[in-house]
């Protein structure tokens, strides 16, 4: 038991200083959190303890991760998730309204969002309650210094806390992936760097705008004993119970018909079948035609634009694309709507056993 190197500047009722980081899978959000957990017990010389919850560990679905710290005169027996956080990391903007981020957010919390907003607009879009509000463009930066969107928000959270010490934090990297990946390491420290740097920070009252959101714990409605037999999702590329139109990481593949070949790699090396080809003519010759990705199935991972031979497919950022591209974008549900026969019950209903039954008489 040492003697922190910085007394915790503030602490809830059970003497804890606690960090939630909301992300998307591939982020980076879980590993952060674990060198959050060892910068705090190994070089602040707080307990420390952190635990992420997350689901498929697929890249695009829901993370989050939870770091306590305290006085080493005090252990950690909870291991429930911070309800309440002093420091909420926010790595994915688009996050914000589909799962509900901003829970616990009060005066006294800090919150770094990876956007290049203003704090002003951002609140609005988070819908914020009160405290501090910490934007940093963290996907641009992770892109121009070679790193990952993690490095840069860690850089930034540390300058936000404001007793993070950005040397300490960068020996936490130094030791611990800078052992495993040693030619990542200067992309990793300079992200760390210009994250800790390029902050814009604005504090909110609570001035009636927004109000407080509780932290509740999800609980599904439906399980193996009560779930309908069969349905229809409303919402692409998601769970019933698992809204996933958020899972992109930022990056799409922007496609180019004039160059497609229509050669199938994409199609071929996608995971998610995003991919929509029909039969049609190319050089004059019958032929499967790629007809473009449908977006809401796709998570950014770039596969498809690896594989590519031309220049069909280029890397995008999702946030360029806002109005241009969503709504024009062909659907896979456009395409098998006659075949699969969804009219009946529409593809934002739900149809359930009794439905059917219904149907059949
Ligand atoms: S980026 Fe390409 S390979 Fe990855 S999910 Fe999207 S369309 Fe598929
Ligand atoms: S890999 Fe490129 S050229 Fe081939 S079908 Fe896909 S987009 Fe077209």
């Amino acid at each position: 038991m040492g003697t922190p190197q910085t007394a915790l500047p503030i602490t809830n009722e059970y003497g804890f200083y606690e960090i939630r980081m909301e992300s998307i899978g591939g982020l980076g959000a879980n590993l952060s959190g674990k060198i959050m957990g060892e910068l705090g017990a190994l070089y602040l010389g707080y307990n420390s303890s952190n635990f992420a919850s997350y689901g498929s560990e697929k890249k695009g679905t829901p993370v989050k991760s939870f770091i306590r710290w305290c006085d080493p005169s005090q252990e950690i027996r909870f291991n429930s998730p911070v309800e309440k956080p002093h420091l909420l990391g926010l790595f994915h903007e688009r996050l914000a309204g589909k799962v509900p981020v901003m829970a616990g957010v009060d005066a006294n919390s800090i919150v770094v969002v990876n956007t290049e907003l203003g704090p002003d607009e951002m609140r609005d879009r988070l819908k914020m309650h009160a405290g501090t509000l910490v934007c940093v463009d963290a996907l641009n930066i992770s892109i121009e210094a070679k790193t990952r969107v993690n490095m840069v928000m860690l850089g930034a959270m540390a300058k936000a806390s404001g007793f993070i010490p950005l040397e300490t934090l960068k020996q936490v990297v130094i030791d611990t992936i800078g052992e495993r990946y040693p030619r990542a390491l200067a992309g990793n420290l300079e992200g760390l760097e210009r994250g800790y740097a390029e902050t814009q920070s604005k504090a909110f009252e609570d001035d009636g705008k927004y109000p407080y959101q509780e932290y509740t714990e999800v609980k599904r409605e439906w399980g193996y004993d009560n779930a309908p037999i069969g349905g229809a999702n409303p919402h692409f590329g998601s769970m019933i119970n698992n809204d996933m139109t958020a899972t992109r990481e930022g990056f799409i593949p922007v496609f180019k018909k004039e160059a497609c070949i229509n050669c199938g790699m994409c199609d071929t090396a996608c995971p998610d079948m995003v991919y929509q080809f029909v039969k049609g003519e190319y050089r004059g010759k019958p032929s499967m035609v790629n007809l473009g990705p449908d977006y809401h199935h796709c998570k950014g991972c770039l596969r498809c634009v690896e594989v590519c031979p031309t220049d069909a497919l280029t890397v995008g950022l999702e946030r360029e694309h806002e109005d241009t591209m969503w709504d024009v974008h062909v659907r896979n549900q456009d395409l098998i709507v006659d075949k699969m026969e969804f009219e009946d019950a529409g593809v934002s209903g739900w149809v359930d056993s009794e439905s059917i039954y219904n149907k059949l008489d």
